[in-house]
């Protein structure tokens, strides 16, 4: 499954401007990507903050919600907002993201898809089978547990 449009984000930090769209990607579904290049160390994108809920209120969110979950605390997790909630995980990966901050690990070409690495942050609720292609892969993808 892709989608058609791709679906823009930009903005500014400090001095520098970041720019990512949303389209469809080779790892799953859509994919977040650069719009240009960027240095190792660089801002790539920033997100707001989500909502936070308690591990009871998992049950009641929607679909979309449950498969967008940090885990930020014992009890806590967020809500992911976009573009963050699109990255797809890679066990090599090319963007940190500390404080909803997306910061490139690497330099990146302009074009070249996001990556995080979802066992670190990320809640999921399954494990899944991982399709980054990395040399370092994993195979299974378990979320931060
Ligand atoms: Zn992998």
């Amino acid at each position: 499954m892709g989608i058609g449009t791709p679906i823009r984000f930009s903005g500014s930090e400090g001095e520098s401007t970041w720019a990512v769209e949303v389209r469809s990607s080779r790892i799953h579904g859509a994919g977040l990507y650069t719009t240009k290049a960027a240095r190792a160390g660089d801002v790539v994108y920033v997100g707001r903050p989500g909502r936070i809920v308690r591990r009871t209120e998992i049950p009641g969110l929607t679909p979309v919600e449950r498969n967008h979950l940090d885990q930020v605390g014992g009890d806590s997790f967020e809500v992911i907002e976009p573009p963050g909630c699109h990255i797809n995980h890679s066990c090599d990966p090319n963007v940190e993201e500390p404080d909803h901050v997306g910061v490139a690990r690497r330099d990146l070409a302009a074009g070249e898809e996001i990556t995080l690495d979802y066992d670190r942050i990320a809640c999921l609720d399954a494990p899944f089978p991982c399709a980054c292609g990395s040399p370092a892969c994993r195979g299974i993808v378990r979320g931060r547990v």
